[in-house]
């Protein structure tokens, strides 16, 4: 690619009727907000003024419109994906305390009348997702 002929190419808006400016649009990659640079006169502006100005703004231009970036797109990049199996991993975490308070209240009793149901409860959930009985 030769640089010095690698200049930003801006597309242009749509005008109100009646309007004859130049109106160069920016369109945001992530979000579709858009914002325009008017040209005061009917003939074009260099592309680099255009950039500076939608620069001023704060607004990043790409090397094409699949990377223009609005300003709250260049201040908030978007956040790494996470690990989605860790918020499970940790809502299981509190269900096991849960479930542990109250194993823990069950074993209080003096004689706890429904024990076989319980464990065979634990065992058979257990069994279905790890696929052998508790040891
Ligand atoms: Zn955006």
């Amino acid at each position: 690619v030769d640089l010095m002929t690698d200049e930003r190419q801006f597309d242009l808006a749509r005008n109100p009727v009646g309007d004859h400016r130049k109106r160069f649009i920016l369109v945001c990659a992530r979000c579709g907000v858009a914002a325009t640079v008017n040209s005061n006169k009917t003939s074009s502006l260099p592309s680099g003024v255009v950039r500076g100005k939608f620069v001023e703004r704060g607004w990043f231009v790409g090397q094409d419109n699949k990377h223009d970036l609005c300003p709250s797109h260049v201040k908030h990049p978007p956040k790494p994906i996470r690990d989605p199996e860790l918020p499970l991993v940790e809502r299981i975490e509190k269900s096991i305390q849960v479930l542990e308070q109250g194993l823990g209240e069950f074993l209080q009793l003096d004689h706890p009348r429904h024990h076989e149901k319980v464990v065979a409860m634990l065992s058979g959930f257990h069994e279905r997702v790890f696929g052998s009985p508790a040891s």
